[in-house]
């Protein structure tokens, strides 16, 4: 089973609108001409997505600024009201963001969201027809505890909760322990492959061995330009979720390049 690897730089706080601006103009300065194969997705902090799809859709025609796709790093799991500082899933609908980063350890571990918010979340995501990249990951002290495997399972069936098997299909997970993320530490390519073979395996026991074949799994981790191609070599590794390495063009067009190297 051939499946595309996507590569998805999460900015988290980081870059305003003019930072952005910069990033971009760099970024497709340095792919074209280029034939990348893989989904190149950026995710921005909320106030500089305008920025990022007018830059993208109306000011670089010519420099296949198509090629990469918008991102949100959260979303509200309400429609509209009053929920003071949410954003909703239509409003990023309205620049262009396709992707929706949810789940992620630091909205887990700061601010309090549960397995059944994320699933919330992710629902409302596919009925605005937004690709939720799902996070899941244990932290050192679950490994170390022997209970890897016991918290992923939790996390993959309360998040994917009564969801179908057609939104499955846009669906990726982001497979990031915890401990990796933003530490420097990356996990070994046998320890990423062991953990993403039983995600797949979940996703099987799930939906069947089909959907479990077709869908992405991305690692992240302080992915960085020298750890990609080894990591994505690994069979049931497709892709990366990245922050701080996504922050330079050049970085994270490395990683791309690397991870995507026959
Ligand atoms: C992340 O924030 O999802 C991440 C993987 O960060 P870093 O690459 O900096 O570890």
């Amino acid at each position: 089973m051939s499946r595309k690897p996507i590569f998805a730089a999460n900015w988290k706080m980081n870059k305003g609108a003019s930072e952005t601006e910069d990033f971009i103009q760099s970024f497709l300065n340095k792919t074209q001409g280029l034939n990348l194969a893989a989904d190149i997705v950026i995710a921005p902090p909320f106030i500089s997505l305008p920025r990022l799809a007018d830059l993208l859709h109306n000011s670089n025609p010519g420099k296949n600024a198509h090629a990469v796709q918008i991102a949100a790093q959260n979303c509200s799991q309400y429609d509209s009201g009053a929920y003071t500082g949410e954003v909703s899933v239509l409003m990023l609908r309205e620049f262009f963001v396709h992707y929706v980063i949810l789940g992620h350890s630091e909205r887990r571990s700061i601010f309090g969201e549960t397995d059944a918010v994320i699933n919330a979340k992710i629902k409302k995501a596919r009925e605005a027809n937004l690709k939720p990249i799902f996070c899941i990951g244990e932290t050192l002290e679950e490994r170390e505890g022997g209970k890897l495997e016991s918290v992923l399972k939790t996390q993959v069936t309360e998040g994917l909760k009564d969801i179908s098997e057609k939104d499955l299909s846009d669906i990726v997970i982001a497979y990031e322990p915890v401990w990796a993320i933003g530490t420097g530490v990356t996990a070994t390519s046998e320890q990423a492959q062991e953990a993403h073979a039983f995600v797949r395996s979940l996703i099987a026991g799930l939906y069947g061995s089909e959907p479990a074949a077709k869908v992405r799994i991305q690692y992240g981790g302080s992915v960085k330009p020298g750890s990609a191609a080894e990591l994505m070599a690994c069979p049931d590794i497709d892709g990366a979720l990245i922050g701080g390495a996504a922050l330079e063009p050049q970085s994270f067009l490395e990683i791309i390049k690397n991870g995507t190297a026959e």
